[in-house]
């Protein structure tokens, strides 16, 4: 799960679209991503793209890879970023209008809020 959410990483923050296509595209070649309907319990017919592999870390590796393939074909290429705040090292996946996000949540929007203003207020 770690060498997922390295790949998943570096494929998010690729400085040129170019890298961040190939990268996409080779973890869902690498996790075999096939579309298919699912019927979960309570919820009608849906979408998955599991990987084809028999572990939850292939089948996540799949979903994952073709949500960042959707994501960069509705939203464009730089719609990822790293967080902003201080210290936080998450990343963030920015599906505002104006594209205008900078923290990875809520909380860390408020902590560094926060350290706006009580810096402001000590000069
Ligand atoms: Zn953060």
């Amino acid at each position: 799960l770690a060498e997922l959410a390295t790949e998943l990483r570096q494929a998010l923050l690729a400085e040129r679209p170019a890298d961040q296509a190939a990268r996409v595209n080779a973890m869902i070649r690498r996790y075999g991503a096939q579309p298919y309907l699912a019927e979960d319990v309570g919820q009608p017919f849906h979408l998955h793209f599991h990987g084809s592999g028999g572990t939850e870390v292939e089948a996540l590796g799949g979903e994952f890879a073709t949500a960042l393939a959707l994501i960069v074909d509705g939203y464009g290429p730089d719609r990822f970023g790293q967080c902003a705040a201080h210290q936080c090292e998450a990343v963030y996946i920015d599906l505002t209008r104006n594209a205008s996000r900078l923290y990875c949540g809520t909380a860390c929007t408020a902590r560094a809020k926060t350290a706006a203003y009580r810096s402001r207020r000590q000069t």
